[in-house]
C-alpha cells in the first residue's frame, strides 16, 4: 500500500480506507507493543487473540 489515504494495521493485516477508522484502530493497540491492548494493558499473543479479546472484553 503506498496511497497516502490507504492505511493497514500490520498487526491485524487490515486495511482501512478512511483514516479515522484507521487512528480509532490504532489506539487499541499500545504505542509501544502492538501486542498489548491499549486500554487494559494485557499481552495478547497475536491478531485473533486481540481481536477476540477485544470482541469479548471492551465491546
Ligand atoms: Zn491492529
Ligand atoms: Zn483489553
Amino acid at each position: 500500500m503506498t496511497r497516502d489515504d490507504v492505511k493497514s494495521c500490520s498487526f491485524c493485516c487490515i486495511i482501512f480506507h478512511d483514516p479515522a477508522m484507521y487512528y480509532l484502530h490504532r489506539s487499541m493497540h499500545d504505542k509501544m507493543d502492538v501486542r498489548c491492548c491499549n486500554l487494559c494493558g494485557k499481552l495478547l499473543l497475536d491478531k485473533y487473540d486481540f481481536t477476540a479479546h477485544f470482541l469479548s472484553q471492551h465491546k
